[in-house]
């Protein structure tokens, strides 16, 4: 039998096993049940898919997700370990010739949804398979404590005792906590497992904290940053991600959206198009995204804070799979944090708790709130935040995260504070810190101290100096740090601590840590920014690999991730034997591709010459012109409703190859109908400009507007197009084309 290196090299391409990986195998080998707790991206697959290789008889892979099964499947047999999968993608015709081929013994490795386990065919094919090891991917779907419990998992050993001899049993997860974990061995009934739980730490990942005034252009910055690359949006509601993707859009970026309140059919094809980067970004609810293994995300930005670390470290984690620096940002506005609240206190699906136990989930999830909302507000390092909160220890510093990058200085803030205690105080310990922030800085016009008459204490106005960021900061510092309580009735409501009468009364000194201002340092190159050895030869390798993917019609990384493109850039292997010693590089993947990649190699200016534009950003793919054919204009399906010019644009673009050419954006459309009089622009109360249809518009094609509202309560315009508007813009889409950029 091969041992358990040359498996890992033969097939995976790799040379050394990642942390907890060989504890795992080597417990599954000598038989034993065996749980393993480690962080998305860590390399779990490989703990269950490496064993199957080597034991006799059939692995079966107990999975949640479809797309999740697909993709694995597809990068095992890329590799050349035949598998499949069963779940309810497959047309029955297609599930019967799968079993039939599984029972003539076709599949080393077969992934089943859970629903499957137990029904007639399924089972009848597993009682007389040979079943050696049966694996439970994303295992905390079994516990009820788990984000996204699955109540089918929970007849996964009622399948296990069904079959004629008991296999080993594995479980996988990224979820850390105690009682997940202890569920998952009871619920799974895993004997004496072999229990492993690897660092959290993923040190590839920069962390970033924002509080933009305005959150889309700060997203839109961000995205032309880092323009070319892959990543995930999420927001916190349906709407939201509606306006965004549809805003984006308008902009030229390629984004996709994904929520719970699309049909069947546009989710997948939603996800399909940001896997296969078509649409490189995608926005979504937190409905998307388990399960998603595209390994080269490259940033992940939350919109919206989330409800609690656990769920923003799993989502954030979906960015930098293969590795390679990847960036994760959160924009935090005060808005997000009611937003949570609501969800909190207004929870269904709970309803068959009793009541004791409903409250004691309610408290712990406002305890889970506070802490991602400390996580905003902390000026010490973001990194060791978060493996804190896990339970890990870590240094003070990670130099990879907004606030090490930023740098910040211990300030002593034992005015500010004695400041902010006695105003709490003195308005009663009725009010939240944005009222208190107002009355230290003496806002007449605020509501609540209009209404209150809060401008007759003797705390008003006394900081008026001081920005409302930094009094913010210092009340979440001082309720971090036990001085002021919160109570989260309809509004959180501060009150003094018993705890501050030596900062207020004794002049205990007080210090914390403010950021400095961001200037040059924020901008300073982070470890994301890193550019590929050999940025010139990087592109050239990756068309060739996107080639191949696209003629398989599989995902680009399925076929080599960055990782190892960027190791090949830097071996620069002549030879078969020397592109194995590239990382991700097995013998299946040499075979089918090695040529491919070592003809580029030889050429002569792939290693040595510098790229005709040294400037030029490497991760920018450079497309030609949008141009669209006859043939696929006709192609175009138009709304029979009224819908956003961005829509319709959309809808064009699907028809063309985007990856090699440009989007045709919704803007050069309205500047088209804005030159030929169909729009005309006027100025509104706030002094923005906004086009709107001419009566031109309105009468010749019937161009309405609707006025809508932002989260935020801001209004804005749209303009909707009916199906005569739309066949017009498809008419003259060609002079549109030539028209002004
Ligand atoms: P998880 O399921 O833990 O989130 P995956 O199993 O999807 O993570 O693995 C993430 C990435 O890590 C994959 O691209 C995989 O090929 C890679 N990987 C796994 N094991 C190793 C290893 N020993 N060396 C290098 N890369 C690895
Ligand atoms: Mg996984």
């Amino acid at each position: 039998m091969a041992d358990k290196y040359e498996t890992l090299k033969q097939y995976f391409g790799y040379d050394t096993f990642r942390a907890g990986q060989e504890e795992l195998i080597d417990g599954v080998l000598t038989g034993k049940d065996v749980l393993g707790v480690m962080p998305t991206g860590a390399g779990k697959s490989l703990c269950f898919q490496l064993p199957a290789l080597m034991m006799d008889g059939i692995t079966l892979v107990v999975s949640p997700l479809i797309s999740l099964m697909k993709d694995q499947v597809n990068s095992l047999n890329q590799s050349g370990i035949r598998s499949a999968y069963f779940n309810s993608s497959l047309t029955p015709a297609q599930y019967r010739l799968a079993l039939e081929r599984a029972r003539q013994g076709a599949y080393k490795i077969i992934y089943a949804a859970p629903e499957r386990l137990l029904t007639g065919e399924f089972l009848d094919f597993a009682q007389n398979a040979d079943i050696s090891f049966v694996s439970v991917d994303e295992t905390h779907c079994v516990s009820q404590w788990g984000q996204d419990f699955r109540p089918s998992y929970l007849k996964i050993p009622e399948f296990i005792a069904a079959l004629p001899k008991r296999p080993v049993v594995g479980a996988f997860t990224a979820t850390a906590t105690a009682q997940v974990r202890d569920d998952v061995v009871r619920l799974l009934g895993l004997r004496d497992p072999v229990v492993v739980t690897t660092g959290f730490d993923r040190g590839n990942l920069y962390f970033e904290v924002d509080k933009p005034r305005d959150k889309f252009s700060a997203l839109l910055r961000f995205w032309h940053e880092n323009e070319g690359k892959s990543g995930i949006v999420y927001c916190s509601t349906r709407k939201a991600v509606e306006e965004i993707c549809d805003g984006l859009i308008q902009e030229g970026c390629p984004a996709t959206r994904y929520h719970a309140g699309l049909s069947d059919a546009e989710r997948r094809k939603n996800q399909d198009d940001f896997i296969f980067d078509r649409a490189p970004v995608m926005v979504a609810t937190n409905a998307f995204g388990m399960g998603i293994d595209k390994s080269n995300v490259k940033f992940v930005v939350h919109y919206n804070m989330p409800k609690n670390i656990e769920s923003y470290y799993q989502e954030a984690g979906r960015a930098g799979r293969d590795g390679e620096p990847a960036r994760c940002i959160l924009f935090y506005s005060g808005r997000d944090v009611r937003t949570n609240m609501f969800f909190i206190e207004n929870s269904r699906g709970n309803e068959e708790l009793d009541e004791k136990t409903r409250a004691l989930v309610a408290q712990r999830d406002r305890e889970r709130l506070k802490a991602m909302t400390f996580y905003c507000f902390t000026n010490d390092c973001l990194r060791a935040y978060i493996l804190r909160y896990f339970g890990e220890s870590s240094p003070d510093y990670c130099g990879n995260c907004g606030n090490c990058v930023r740098g910040a200085v211990e300030t002593d803030i034992t005015k500010d504070a004695q400041k902010i205690l006695s105003c709490v105080k003195r308005a009663g310990e009725r009010f939240g810190a944005k009222a208190i922030t107002s009355v230290l800085q003496g806002k007449k016009d605020d509501k609540r101290v209009l209404q209150y008459g809060l401008s007759s204490l003797s705390t008003f106005g006394i900081m008026e100096d001081t920005p409302e960021n930094v009094i913010y900061d210092e009340i979440r510092f001082l309720e971090r740090e036990g001085y002021l309580n919160v109570a989260h009735g309809e509004y959180p409501v501060l009150s003094v601590a018993k705890k501050a009468c030596d900062v207020l009364f004794k002049g205990k000194p007080l210090t914390m840590k403010m950021l400095k201002e961001k200037g040059p340092a924020a901008h300073r190159k982070t470890k994301a920014e890193i550019a590929p050895v050999n940025p010139h030869l990087f592109e050239k390798l990756k068309t060739i690999r996107n080639k191949i993917a696209n003629a398989q019609g599989v995902p680009a990384y399925i076929i080599f991730s960055d990782a190892t493109l960027r190791d090949m850039c830097a071996r620069l292997p002549r030879s078969r034997a020397e592109l194995l010693e590239v990382s991700g590089i097995g013998v299946k993947k040499a075979e089918r591709y090695g040529e491919r990649f070592l003809a580029a190699l030889a050429e002569p200016d792939a290693g040595t010459q510098k790229p005709a534009d040294a400037k030029a950003n490497p991760e920018k793919i450079k497309r030609a012109p949008f141009s669209i054919t006859g043939e696929q204009k006709s192609k175009v399906e138009l709304f029979e409703e009224a819908v956003p010019v961005s829509y319709l644009s959309n809808r064009i673009n699907e028809q063309i190859d985007t990856a090699q050419m440009r989007r045709l954006s919704a803007t050069k459309i309205t500047n088209w109908l804005f030159d030929n009089g169909f729009l005309e622009e006027i100025i509104n109360k706030e002094n923005k400009k906004s086009r709107v249809p001419s009566s031109k518009g309105a009468e010749q094609l019937s161009i309405v507007t609707e006025e809508r509202e932002r989260d935020d309560g801001e209004k804005y315009i749209v303009n909707l197009y009916g199906k005569l508007a739309q066949r017009f813009i498809l008419d003259n889409l060609d002079k549109i084309v030539k028209s002004r950029q």
